[in-house]
């Protein structure tokens, strides 16, 4: 049954890149713009890092455009897909996740949203056994209004009302995050739960390491 549904489902869908309808693959890509985006594969973080697809502004348009219009996405199929993807990709650089682990997505912009950040969160979870938990919340903006900006950026974030610092203390944290910049906000999710010793940042884009990177096809 549920492989019929995801047939109907991709049969109504088009591509996140390009909009064709031909050949829609559970990654939501056409198959030229599956291939086109393996140019952008994200290759050479550290272990704590793991990311599909490497970003550059002005120049991998196809990756802003998938990650952009995943948004509006929400069978979780698509996401378990994407899951497997980092999976393999964790397995290929013999990344463990222990199963202790806590998987963390970063808080969506509105409390109780369930944005893709949650999504992909709550396919790692389903496919790694490991707990989901909504651990973190933004601090209000009524709050941060009369501190410094450095204070700031290090209490965007707190732990949720219901989850204590001994409940994630000495737990493997893996946080999932849709596209990571400047690295800001996954600080920000390490600071709030307590500085864990083992954090794993996981995403489907980022642009650090960008100045290192040799030119790529566009
Ligand atoms: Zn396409």
């Amino acid at each position: 049954m549920q492989r019929v549904l995801q047939k109907i489902y991709l049969s109504l869908q088009s591509c996140l890149n390009c909009g064709s309808q031909v050949r829609i693959s559970e990654l939501l890509l056409c198959p030229d713009c599956q291939e086109k985006i393996l140019f952008y594969s994200d290759q050479d973080q550290g272990i704590d890092r793991l990311s599909l697809y490497t970003w550059i502004p002005n120049r991998s348009s196809i990756v802003s455009r998938v990650v952009m219009n995943l948004k509006g996405h929400h069978y979780m199929f698509v996401y378990l897909a994407y899951a497997d993807l980092l999976l393999e990709r964790a397995k290929q650089k013999e990344i463990r996740i222990s199963a202790d682990t806590i998987i963390v997505p970063a808080p969506p912009r509105r409390t109780g949203d369930r944005d893709h950040a949650h999504h992909l969160a709550e396919a790692i979870s389903l496919r790694t056994g490991c707990v989901l938990a909504l651990a973190l919340e933004r601090e209000s903006a009524e709050m941060q209004k009369n501190l410094s900006r450095q204070e700031r950026q290090k209490s965007q974030m707190k732990l949720h009302e219901k989850f204590t610092q001994d409940a994630v203390r000495g737990r493997g944290i893996l946080f999932v995050d849709d596209i990571i910049t400047t690295g800001a906000t996954a600080r920000a999710a390490w600071l709030a739960l307590g500085s864990p010793k083992r954090f794993h940042i996981w995403t489907l884009a980022n642009r650090s390491s960008l100045a290192e990177k040799p030119p790529l096809l566009v």
